[in-house]
């Protein structure tokens, strides 16, 4: 619900560095097909606009998670190929024919289910199969493969895709990894000559070994971080300003925000923000006299969040500038060069993708740059 006015605030996609970083990611996974997960509005990005730029770097293979996502991305650029990973709703088929999406199909009753359309109008449509290798999320067992593959043949079908999905991944020294790798190429086994799929964004960082026909590459499009403990090497994608609407003074022992639970220990320069945690800034950002919180950057210097983050409003102290004073209306740094998505998400006990995701506040969104 972004307010036209962009008094709220103004978030800043770089579609620019949207398409660098698919480059990025297309040449470290040379000789296999480097898809664009675009799910959940593109990581809170923009769907149409990210999915279209993707096309322009390159990207023809899209992966949804829900039917709607893929309807959106089929509107933005007509002759992708589209996954969608959520698999098949009950009742779906019909919409995913008219649509040309693809399921990830991940149970038999789901198998059924399309094979049953398929047989109805005699035609194969494209799906692909998803196994569970090891984190009892969506997916077949195992020990399905067999009857998955008999059913097929029965039938004469041929999947387009069979993939996976890493749990660990983000710990490329994870033994899980290993296993999941393992288990993955014996399904590979019974599906002869079909193409396969593993690797997230940091499957695909971890080694060829994860690549196989197709990598599935999300959050490091979007600038996150995708390995623990290493030096990210992707372009951020998002900035967000939002306005400063007073500055005060305010004298030691004074407290800040609800519950009273921070109290200055020094006469201080407050920054009062038009932000708040209805916007996506969590609450768990908020800073206390025990715990710090979250950071804000104003002129380009990091100040800490006090006291409770409130739906509409947060406070920065901003001693630290001195006579450096903002004046009212002048942006401050939510995130973007100074403070990334991932100092935002280790703040607030969260991760850089639920910090994208959470991108939908009171503010307008534009974008900038060029994927050509
Ligand atoms: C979200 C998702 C991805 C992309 O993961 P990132 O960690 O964002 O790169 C790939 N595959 C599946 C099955 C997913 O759900």
């Amino acid at each position: 619900m972004a307010l036209a006015s962009g008094l709220g605030g103004q978030l800043t996609i770089d579609l620019g560095a949207l398409a660098r970083n698919w480059r990025a990611l297309d040449k470290v996974s040379a000789g296999s097909l480097t898809a664009a997960v675009v799910k959940a509005d593109a990581y809170g990005t923009g769907i149409t606009q990210s999915s279209r730029a993707l096309y322009t770097a390159g990207a023809r293979f899209f992966f949804a998670a829900t039917p709607d996502e893929g309807m959106a991305v089929r509107a933005a650029v007509p002759d992708a190929h589209i996954f969608v990973l959520n698999g098949l709703y009950p009742g779906a088929a019909n919409l995913y024919v008219r649509q040309n999406l693809m399921p990830v199909l991940s149970s038999m009753e789901m198998l059924e289910e399309w094979l049953a359309k398929c047989l109805e109008r005699s035609e194969a449509y494209p799906a692909a199969l998803h196994f569970d290798t090891g984190m009892n999320r969506l997916g077949f067992r195992l020990n399905e493969a067999a009857i998955v593959r008999g059913r097929l043949e029965q039938l004469g079908y041929a999947p387009q895709m069979v993939m996976s999905h890493l749990a660990c991944a983000d710990q490329p020294n994870h033994e899980k990894n290993r296993t999941q790798l393992a288990l993955f190429q014996s399904v590979m086994a019974q599906f002869p000559g079909i193409p396969a799929s593993l690797a997230n964004s940091a499957g695909l960082m971890t080694g060829r070994d994860y690549h196989f026909q197709m990598v599935r590459p999300g959050i490091a499009l979007y600038g996150g971080r995708a390995v623990t403990g290493r030096k990210n090497p992707m372009a951020p994608v998002v900035t967000l300003h939002v306005p400063i609407l007073q500055v005060k003074e305010a004298r030691t022992g004074e407290s800040v925000g609800y519950g009273a639970t921070y109290t200055l220990s020094r006469d201080s320069r407050l920054a009062i923000i038009s932000h708040g945690y209805a916007d996506g800034f969590f609450r768990s950002l908020s800073g206390n006299n025990v715990r710090p919180g979250g950071k804000v950057a104003v002129r380009g210097r990091i100040c800490p969040v006090v006291g409770r983050v409130s739906m509409d409003l947060l406070v920065v102290d901003i001693t630290e500038l001195g006579h450096d004073l903002p004046s009212p209306g002048e942006g401050a740094e939510i995130v973007g060069p100074t403070i990334s998505v991932d100092d935002q998400a280790d703040a607030g006990g969260t991760i850089g993708y639920e910090v994208l995701t959470s991108l939908k506040g009171r503010y307008g969104r534009h974008y900038v740059g060029s994927a050509d």
